[in-house]
């Protein structure tokens, strides 16, 4: 049994630094004056102005060395200099579309006159100074189309460097809304979103999962605004003179750096529970209130589980449309799309997805983009366990099942299961981390789980997993130390149970292994029976109507994927799919819509597309248009132009190459 290598140098042994976290970067602008009137939106309560850790410790988190721990998408050196703490000190500019101030960076290091190298992309950078305002060299290096630029500065004897700098309008990370692409049409709007690699194009640091940091930030922006962060709001945001507010956010855990996030908006905020709540813009306020009422509901259950909720609040904040994600586990505060609100409550698992991050990604994270299953197979099997503690063992099996159809699914279009990417640990070798992003972490990953816990029974799994989150809390983890910890701590030297549960073909080798289980919904087998009917006779069941949102999911992926117009009218009619406000339901009919070339169903493909930006939607939609033909050809053609400006990076990274916009913009 290979020993996962923990060694770091003796200087990296979980030191802890005493530090103010409000203190530097933070100018009081306006010596304090009065909130003003906006400022009286209600909010939950502020921490202290001293915030967390304004006295309190700073623990440093370990980053793992060996070579299965080194992560190729950052150009960071952290055996020689490393960043323990960033404070960053922004203005939000939304003529100029940046955000410009500076970095302020607490750095450890062994070495007596180290070079700290830094991740960054197409930043304006000015200055490098020490704390004292004294100048460091630095060079900035050529950029890399995935990597970005290497900054490398000479600390010599400094061990706190301060960068200023301001971001491009086009980062990567950030998107910048005109009013009116807001509900509200009178105030832009910013959001960041920072996974996989992108937070480097607003923040220069060390831009590696593995190497997690303590972090804080004063922003200032327009007086009518409101700034949240993935942090802890640090005292009452102060009126300056120019027209500006400044707020202040602390996160006294050390955290990955893409799980820095910000938004800013016309936001709104309504309690959910005693450290629950929603924000969104004002007129959509009651509505996501209502959707999301379960959460406090699914904190406890989470909690009951897997240990205590280590983050203080668990607030919700529902995006504008363009959001690229279902949701984004930023700390404190999940970031959702507004396709969640359906409502009928028959989208909060993706709420119960992003809360179980709060465990697996956030509190126990990958070290590398290669090892990405130990963030969303745990989190997809963690959600579920949610799901099935809060509404049920036959929601839950559902989901599971959805969940085994779509990783079905996504290995035949791999290239079946030989290929390469069908494996949990992968290969990103010259790729971005973003290529790794299939069903596969997910559904691969929580499989592999479900059959670890039907072979070691529940009990002795949960108390397993409990242990684990205990064990590695806010620290990196790789494949290897995963199963090294569950070779130590659960299998033992049971010789039998570790032959039978396959455990380095499930992590290192394609597709998937024997012995895994498929949770079957009982219920269904009675949806595919009607599919099968419907398919044979052309009438749909009379109890349609009375389907759940995963019946209609399941129903209608399991129909032949030909099927004549008068078939489709029918069904359409049938269950109101033209109606349907369930994202998911919306999706199936779409795409078998589109292989059959239904022309009634366009001005609903138009509007999906056009309203919403989310790349689990609209990337097959698009790659569904263009397999058809000259039909979907022109209509991705006529399409895309259209709507491309109102998504994000994130999801225009992954469609150009689909629709070429050359070809977009000749028609
Ligand atoms: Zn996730």
């Amino acid at each position: 049994m290979k020993r996962h290598s923990r060694v770091f140098p003796a200087w990296f042994i979980p030191v802890i630094v005493l530090a103010v976290l409000s203190g530097c970067g933070s100018k009081d602008k306006d010596g304090g004056a009065a909130p003003s009137a906006a400022a009286s939106v209600s909010l939950p309560a502020a921490a202290s102005p001293g915030g967390p850790g304004a006295t309190a410790t700073r623990t440093v988190a370990p980053v793992l060395s060996g070579p299965e721990a080194k992560d190729i998408h950052s150009y960071a050196e952290p055996d020689i200099a490393r960043v323990s703490n960033v404070d960053l000190d922004l203005t939000a500019h939304f003529d100029s579309r940046t955000l410009q101030g500076t970095a302020t960076l607490d750095v450890l290091s062994g070495v007596r006159e180290p070079t700290l190298t830094l991740d960054t992309r197409d930043l304006n950078i000015t200055a490098v100074t020490d704390d004292k305002g004294q100048a460091l060299p630095w060079h900035l290096a050529t950029p890399d189309p995935v990597m970005g630029s290497a900054l490398r500065i000479q600390l010599g004897a400094a061990r706190r460097v301060r960068i200023t700098y301001s971001s491009s309008p086009g980062a990567q990370a950030l998107q910048w809304l005109t009013p009116a692409q807001t509900a509200g049409g009178k105030q832009p709007y910013l959001f960041s979103q920072g996974e996989a690699d992108l937070n480097r194009s607003w923040l220069p640091t060390q831009d590696s999962p593995g190497i997690r940091q303590t972090w804080a930030a004063t922003i200032r922006a327009p007086e009518a605004l409101t700034v949240v962060m993935s942090a802890a709001r640090l005292g009452e945001p102060k009126k300056l003179k120019d027209g500006l507010r400044e707020w202040r956010y602390g996160m006294e855990h050390p955290v990955a750096p893409y799980l820095i996030a910000i938004a800013i908006g016309d936001l709104a905020f309504q309690s959910l529970g005693e450290r629950t709540g929603v924000y969104t813009e004002p007129s959509g306020l009651k509505v996501a209130a209502d959707e999301l009422a379960d959460i406090e509901k699914m904190v406890a259950a989470a909690e009951s589980i897997y240990g205590p909720y280590r983050w203080g609040r668990y607030d919700v904040l529902v995006m504008p449309p363009s959001f690229p994600f279902g949701g984004m586990e930023n700390p404190r505060l999940t970031f959702a799309t507004p396709t969640i609100i359906a409502g009928d409550r028959s989208l909060v698992s993706l709420v119960a997805h992003e809360l179980a991050h709060s465990w697996s990604g956030n509190l126990v994270t990958n070290a590398t983009w290669a090892d990405f299953w130990l963030n969303e197979g745990f989190t997809v099997y963690f959600e579920n366990r949610i799901m099935e503690r809060v509404y049920g063992a036959d929601a839950a099996a559902m989901q599971a099942d959805l969940g085994w159809d779509s990783l079905q699914q996504e290995i035949r279009e791999l290239g079946g299961p030989r290929a390469p990417d069908t494996r949990l640990h992968l290969d990103l070798t010259g790729r971005n981390p973003d290529d790794g992003m299939t069903s596969i972490p997910y559904e691969k990953g929580a499989t592999f789980l479900r059959t670890i816990e039907a072979a070691v029974g529940r009990e002795r799994w949960d108390a397993w997993l409990r242990d684990y989150f205990d064990r590695h809390a806010f620290q990196p983890q790789t494949s290897t130390g995963f199963l090294d910890d569950l070779r130590e701590h659960l299998i033992k030297d049971d010789a039998a149970l570790e032959k039978r549960l396959k455990l380095d073909t499930w992590v290192f080798e394609p597709g998937l292994p024997a012995n895994a289980v498929h949770v079957k919904s009982t219920a269904f087998a009675k949806i595919d029976a009607r599919a099968a009917a419907f398919a044979r006779s052309g009438i749909a069941a009379a109890d349609v109507q009375s389907w759940s949102s995963p019946e209609r999911v399941r129903f209608l992926n399991r129909l032949p994927r030909k099927l004549g117009p008068a078939q489709l009218k029918t069904l359409a009619a049938a269950m109101d799919l033209d109606a349907q406000r369930n994202s998911e339901v919306r999706f199936a009919w779409l795409e078998l819509a589109i292989a059959n070339r239904y022309e009634p169903a366009v001005p609903n493909l138009e509007d999906f597309l056009m309203k919403m930006g989310r790349r689990k939607f609209v990337l097959p939609l698009f790659k569904d248009l263009v397999a058809q033909g000259e039909w979907g050809r022109a209509l991705a053609r006529r399409i895309y132009p259209a709507a491309r400006p109102g998504y994000h990076s994130v999801t225009t990274s992954r469609v150009d190459p689909v629709v070429p916009l050359a070809a977009a913009k000749s028609q």
